[in-house]
């Protein structure tokens, strides 16, 4: 069944081939790999233009009955967490600080699933207002996006004059207590030759800095392979000004290769999902803002829950449902085969 949706066409599955699949609790694939990472979109909407994820004027709107309620998220979230295995939630967008409700998500996933790690994913922007609140509520970790110190250079980038908001964003989130805030970078080419300076800043800071390849999912599909910054690229510069050690995952599935800075404990990480794939590892479900289930961030195959959900269908029909969602998930994402192309929704459609 395909449907329009945000103006693009999203293919729906009322429900997925399971003929195959063993009969267990947790996410399982056919290629053996276990979801246990939930990333769940709060919204569509956002503070920031970045030019390698949103248009210009922004997304779509979702209309407000298509978007899922605080109360549908903290059931869906318990669902995951409950029946199948989910050990982490990380919530994103588009800018999840866009939703007013964020603080009452996440006391709701708390009070439903004592002691869950909740993580967010957030632009910083407004953050310095909310991350006390944010803490009080029960979230446990902060990713922040920042890709370059230079103001005109993030002006460009993000198509708004906002970095000293997501500085003082970052400074609160520290101030609030959060241990181990990670700052995220997307390497473009504008903002390599500032990358040791981003380093220097994060490591003065006291936060953990990660860069990330470049990945073509931009809705104004501009990406280009020739045209993006590599991991190595990226390690030669760094190594002009810092000594740099390789050191072991965090585990497995993580997806940040780590660097000890001269001779650390602080690290430099960098995410090459373009250049070293960590399909084969991967262990992240994703639920959309609207409440379909994607079990990759390149596959346009979404498994509608909301609608189930809306229609009364109870935890253990919505766990199966997401189960054969999961089932059905892809090798890898295929970016090296010749008819690559490039999935409907952008990034801050699905929920990086
Ligand atoms: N708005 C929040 C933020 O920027 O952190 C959360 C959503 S954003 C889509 C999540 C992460 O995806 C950010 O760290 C962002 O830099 C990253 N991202 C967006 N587009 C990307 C792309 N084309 N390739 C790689 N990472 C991307
Ligand atoms: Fe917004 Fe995040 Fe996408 Fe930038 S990366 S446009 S901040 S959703």
């Amino acid at each position: 069944m395909t449907s329009v949706d945000m103006g693009i066409p999203v293919v729906r599955h009322r429900a997925d081939d399971v003929s195959d699949r063993p009969d267990v609790p947790e996410l399982l694939d056919r290629f053996g790999r276990v979801a246990r990472d939930l990333r769940v979109s709060l919204t569509e909407k956002c503070s920031l233009r970045c030019t390698y994820c949103m248009p210009a004027e922004g997304l779509p709107e979702i209309p407000r009955a298509k978007l899922l309620t605080t109360d549908e998220i903290v059931r869906l979230v318990r669902v995951a967490t409950g029946r199948l295995g989910v050990h982490e939630v990380r919530f994103t967008g588009g800018e999840p600080l866009m939703r007013r409700d964020l603080e009452d998500i996440l006391a709701g996933c708390a009070r439903e699933t004592p002691g869950l790690p909740m993580a967010l994913t957030t632009n910083g922007v407004g953050l310095e207002h909310r991350a006390r609140a944010l803490a009080g509520a029960g979230l446990t970790r902060v990713n922040i996006s920042l890709d370059t110190l230079d103001r005109e250079h993030f002006a460009r980038l993000t198509r708004r004059d906002r970095l000293g908001s997501v500085l003082a964003g970052i400074r609160a989130a520290a101030a609030a207590g959060f241990a181990r805030i990670k700052v995220n970078a997307v390497l473009m080419p504008e903002t390599l030759a500032g990358a040791a300076d981003l380093l220097e800043w994060c490591l003065a800071e006291g936060v953990e800095l990660r860069f990330i390849e470049q990945m073509p999912l931009d809705a104004d599909h501009t990406w280009a392979r020739a045209r993006m910054v590599s991991a190595e690229a990226l390690l030669d510069v760094l190594g002009q000004r810092f000594t740099l050690t390789e050191t072991e995952r965090e585990d497995p599935s993580a997806p940040a290769e780590r660097w000890f800075v001269d001779g650390g404990p602080a690290t430099v990480g960098i995410i090459a999902s373009v250049t070293r794939s960590f399909c084969a590892d991967c262990d992240r479900t994703r639920l959309t803002a609207e409440g379909t289930v994607r079990s990759c961030l390149f596959s346009d195959r979404e498994t509608d829950l909301r609608a189930a959900l809306r229609g009364g269908a109870s935890d253990d029909e919505l766990a199966a449902l997401w189960r054969g969602a999961m089932w059905n998930k892809w090798a890898g994402h295929g970016m090296d085969a010749a008819d690559f192309a490039p999935p409907q929704r952008s990034m801050g459609a699905i929920g990086g």
